[in-house]
């Protein structure tokens, strides 16, 4: 059963560009076999998957959360309701809370925005720790996977799709089939599945992303942002990727 377990619409997450329906269709495009939707802090109510389920038969849509803790984003697998939850919790409460309420915890894009994970999120207990994304920079992706091996916990690869070109780039591969949020949270917890990525659908995605990279890359270099890893904390690329552009920009200034 493939699952893309990481998936953002403008139903609740106000910088996705597809709506629940343009979702919905593309996934039926892409093969997928269905999509966990996880908006920003926000979690689908019983109705509002009911409809969806309704709407499209042949897909098997369930409910995870994005939780902006601080200074991390959390994926929580295994609730249908957001109580307790809230943006801005340290992160050691809301991996310890899912665990309290039997969900799982996996560490979204964990070192986008910094060069090293940060020491709570090593000691938070996390479930498992997404290495591929389409916000994942695949020049650094084997600084995720030594992550995850380091913390002893199973990779994800996730589309974190916020735009249809994107849906369906990586996904998960569950060796059972799963019915639902619960059976979602035991899966991961039991390390059952197998996470893919999907060439012929990650490969324009990613184009995408890198040109958006290297325009809001030049962009910080031309309002005088030099230090690389300023450039990494805001923009999210790799360092690799910065540098090459910083050094491809220079040699444009000399020969200009
Ligand atoms: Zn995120
Ligand atoms: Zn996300």
């Amino acid at each position: 059963m493939l699952l893309d377990m990481h998936v953002h619409t403008t139903a609740y997450s106000d910088c996705a560009q597809m709506s629940p329906y343009e979702m919905a269709e593309r996934a039926r495009e892409v093969g997928l076999d269905g999509v966990v939707i996880t908006e920003h802090n926000a979690i689908w109510s019983d109705e509002e998957i009911a409809e969806l389920r309704r709407l499209f038969p042949g897909l098997a849509f369930f409910r995870g959360v994005e939780v902006s803790a601080k200074k991390h984003h959390v994926l929580v697998y295994g609730l249908t309701d957001f109580t307790g939850f809230e943006a801005g919790m340290p992160v050691q409460e809301v991996v310890a809370l899912a665990h309290e309420r039997g969900a799982v915890a996996v560490w979204a894009h964990p070192l986008q925005y910094s060069l090293a994970p940060h020491p709570e999120g090593l000691q938070a207990g996390f479930d498992a720790c997404e290495t591929r994304s389409i916000n994942i920079d695949r020049l650094e992706r084997d600084r995720y996977r030594k992550l995850a091996r380091r913390l002893g916990i199973p990779e994800m690869a996730n589309s974190d799709a916020h735009h249809t070109l994107t849906l369906g780039a990586y996904a998960t591969r569950f060796w059972h089939p799963v019915k639902d949020e619960k059976e979602i949270a035991e899966a991961i917890r039991q390390g059952a599945f197998t996470p893919e990525e999907r060439f012929r659908w990650s490969k324009p995605a990613s184009a995408m992303r890198e040109k958006l990279w290297h325009r809001r890359i030049r962009g910080m270099l031309a309002k005088g942002i030099k230090d690389p890893v300023e450039i990494k904390r805001r923009a999210g690329a790799s360092l690799q990727r910065i540098r090459r552009i910083m050094e491809r920009e220079v040699g444009r200034q000399y020969t200009t």
